[in-house]
Parts: C-alpha cells; sequence; structure tokens
C-alpha cells in the first residue's frame, strides 16, 4: 500500500518497543489500533461540548445530540444504508446479536422452526441462538465446512426448507478468515422466507459493504475491530425487520409513553438504545471511519490480501507448522491460523511476544471450531491497514526461533 510508512506514523502504539524490540502487533482480529485522529476526536468532544443527549434544551447538549446523530449518519453511509434510522447503536456485535436473537427470535420462532447456522460461527453468533431456541422450541442446525474451510453450500441447500426460521451466517470466520458468499446465501435462504443475519464483526472493517446489495436484513460489526473505541458498535436492519423487532432492553429514552403498568416505545432506532447511549464513542465510530475512508476501503482489502498471501507463502516454509483455512487468498481475510508441531499455542504465543510478536492464542470464541479441526486451540496471527511484510517476516523469524527452543523440525 503506498503511503504506509506514513500512515503508521498516525498510529502511536505502533512506535512502542516490546523487550527492547519493534512492537509487530498481529491481533487486529481482536481489536484493532486506534489512530491519533480517533483519540483526539473523542478527546475534543469531551473538552468542547459533551453533554448528554435527547435530553436537553441547552446548548451543549444539542451540539452533542448533532454530534451523535451525526455519527449514525456516518455509519449509514460507511455500508450504503438508504436511511440513518436503519442503523441501531449498540455496545457492539456481540450486543447486536443479543437483541437480534432475543428481540426478533424471541417473539417470531415458534417449536419446530430451524436457526440455520454455520459450524464455524463465534460465539456471540451461537449462544443467543442457543439460549433463544431453549425459551421457544426452535431447534438449531449447522452448515458444515468442506476440507477446504469452505461453507459446504451444497448441503446448505439441501437444509433449506420451509422450517428454517432464520440463517445466521459470519461474513468473515475469526478463525480461518473464511469469507462466504454471503449475496447467495442470502438469495437461497430468502427463497423460503428465512431471515438472514450476518455477523460482520470481521467483514466490515476489511471490506467494502454494501448493505443494499448484501441480501441480508440484519448486519452488525463493532467499531473497536475498526479503529474505533470500544463500547460501541451498530446493527443495521431493513426497515421492516427492525419494526418487527420487540426492544430487548427497557429503561429511559426509549420510550413514546410509560403509565405504571405498562409502556409504548419511541420511534426506530431510539426504542433500541435504552439509556444513556455511548455517545463518545460514537464520535470516534465516526472518526474511524472518515480515517477508513481517506484510506479507501478497495486499497485496505488489497493489503489485507497481499499480506495474506505473502503471509501463507512465507508460513508454508516452516516445517511442521499447520494453518487452518482456505489455501489462498481467494474469498478469504486476513485472519490465519496456525499449530507448531505440538507446542501449545499459549507456549508458543508467549515465546513469540518475546520477539515483540502479538498474536492471539486460544479458542477464539470459536469452541465447536476446535472441536471440528480437533485442536484445543490455535495461535492467530491477523493483519490490518498498518501492518507490513516486515511483520510478517518477524512472526516468521520468532517461529523459526520457537522452533528450536521446542526442539520441533
Ligand atoms: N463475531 C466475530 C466473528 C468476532 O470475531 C467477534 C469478536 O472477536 C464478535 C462477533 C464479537 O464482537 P464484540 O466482542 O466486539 O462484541
Amino acid at each position: 500500500m503506498t503511503g504506509l510508512e506514513h500512515l503508521r506514523a498516525d498510529f502511536p502504539v505502533l512506535r512502542r518497543e516490546i523487550g527492547g524490540k519493534p512492537v509487530h502487533f498481529l491481533d487486529s482480529a481482536a481489536s484493532s489500533q486506534k489512530p491519533v485522529s480517533v483519540l483526539e476526536a473523542m478527546d475534543e468532544f469531551y473538552r468542547c461540548c459533551y453533554a448528554n443527549v435527547h435530553r436537553g434544551a441547552y446548548t451543549l447538549s444539542v451540539e452533542s445530540t448533532d454530534r451523535y446523530e451525526a455519527a449514525r449518519t456516518r455509519v449509514a453511509s460507511f455500508i450504503n444504508a438508504p436511511d440513518p434510522d436503519q442503523v441501531v447503536f449498540v455496545r457492539g456485535a456481540t450486543s447486536a446479536l443479543n437483541l437480534i436473537a432475543h428481540g426478533w427470535g424471541g417473539t417470531h420462532l415458534r417449536a419446530g422452526d430451524r436457526i440455520l447456522l454455520t459450524e464455524m460461527e463465534h460465539h456471540a453468533n451461537l449462544v443467543p441462538w442457543q439460549m433463544v431456541a431453549a425459551r421457544t422450541g426452535a431447534r438449531l442446525d449447522f452448515i458444515p465446512l468442506t476440507p477446504e474451510y469452505r461453507l459446504d453450500l451444497e448441503v446448505f441447500e439441501d437444509k433449506l426448507d420451509d422450517d428454517v426460521a432464520v440463517v445466521g451466517v459470519t461474513g468473515m470466520s475469526n478463525v480461518l478468515g473464511t469469507i462466504p458468499p454471503i449475496p447467495r446465501i442470502a438469495e437461497a435462504a430468502k427463497g423460503v422466507g428465512a431471515l438472514v443475519v450476518v455477523d460482520g464483526a470481521q467483514l466490515v472493517p476489511h471490506q467494502p459493504v454494501d448493505v443494499q446489495s448484501l441480501g441480508a436484513d440484519f448486519l452488525v460489526f463493532s467499531a473497536h475491530k475498526m479503529l474505533g473505541p470500544t463500547g460501541i458498535g451498530a446493527l443495521w436492519g431493513r426497515p421492516e425487520r427492525l419494526e418487527e423487532m420487540e426492544p430487548y432492553e427497557g429503561g429511559g429514552e426509549m420510550i413514546a409513553d410509560v403509565q405504571l403498568h405498562s409502556s409504548t416505545w419511541a420511534a426506530i432506532p431510539h426504542r433500541f438504545e435504552a439509556g444513556t447511549p455511548p455517545i463518545v464513542e460514537a464520535v470516534g465510530f465516526a472518526a474511524a471511519i472518515d480515517y477508513l475512508e481517506k484510506v479507501g476501503m478497495d486499497q485496505i482489502a488489497a493489503h489485507d490480501a497481499d499480506l495474506t498471501g505473502y503471509a501463507l507463502d512465507r508460513l508454508a516454509q516452516v516445517p511442521q507448522l499447520s494453518v487452518y483455512g482456505p489455501a489462498g487468498v481467494e474469498g478469504r481475510g486476513g485472519v490465519i491460523s496456525f499449530t507448531l508441531a505440538d507446542v501449545h499455542p499459549h507456549d508458543l504465543a508467549t515465546i513469540l511476544d518475546q520477539h515483540g510478536v502479538s498474536v492471539r492464542a486460544g479458542h477464539h470464541c470459536a469452541k465447536p471450531l476446535m472441536r471440528h479441526l480437533c485442536v484445543p486451540a490455535t495461535a492467530r496471527a491477523s493483519f490490518y491497514l498498518y501492518n507490513t511484510r516486515a511483520d510478517v517476516d518477524a512472526l516468521v523469524a520468532a517461529l523459526g526461533t520457537a522452533s528450536d527452543l521446542f526442539g520441533v523440525g
């Protein structure tokens, strides 16, 4: 990517050294680093115009409300949503998926309905559906993976029938990097009248996403994985589906009227935003989107693909390293899970850290997928716009040192 050194200078944490070595941050799939513009936007907002939103007639509150609602418009335009009111601010992808499962599923699912998920879902797109299935009598079913770590679309199509009420699928696996063909899946799911829920936590930060061509009913994502702060994310929904959804949390600001024994709801999206919302975080989210769009989402996707291809080639040379995920960059993102011989991934990650290489180790909140892969855990390197081939080289060099240390090879 052109101007990469210049871009890296925008991320103060990348100047850190760990154990006297430059930091090679390869854990953006868990949470990304933040550019100065995001930090400054939040700091400036606290200093100049902070007040609670939607409550005051005074200037600060009006300004604060305007900035909060402008952030909603910014998020909507980022995913090409036709109307900002189709965007609900939530705590993150997890709370969005809970809202959909409980708020839509809790009132629409019936005994015998099927909720069709994939075997590679993050727990955030699995556990809420398990909870609502237990309450409603709906059943869970799963789209399996092919030996190439892609979704088995033939089995998916075989499983689709009129009992399928929900199809929930990740936009990009946080373990395998697999990117399923969402428009094709959505179109087939629509054919049987199923609700299509896309967990965009990994996809939206890395590729241009247009909800008008995606085919989904709901798309969710978290700001902290796309240069923004923690504590905020977005739920986009088709207006008719949002209308069908019951609020999951009650409280201030989400009501039209409250009597002692009953209440009526505010308009969408406010009925889903009970209590004081993440105001400053919304300002940071908008600044993060400004940054991403300045670089260009196509550029970011191309950069991810370049690094992923380079890393897959280099990692293939490391003896006794197993990589879990599609072999090429086609239909896969910049997330690479691996194990080294029988070295426990936590031990491996600890050694890599001693060389300044930050990777995640564990089950990555995808325990059923770990069982499918027959491993308790993996180590995982993930890339973003600020990573370089030098980060990949540092990872490969550190893996060499780890191999020597553990007597592998
Ligand atoms: N879905 C996927 C695919 C993820 O990778 C994650 C986080 O790692 C989540 C959902 C949950 O996101 P959050 O923790 O921001 O709610």
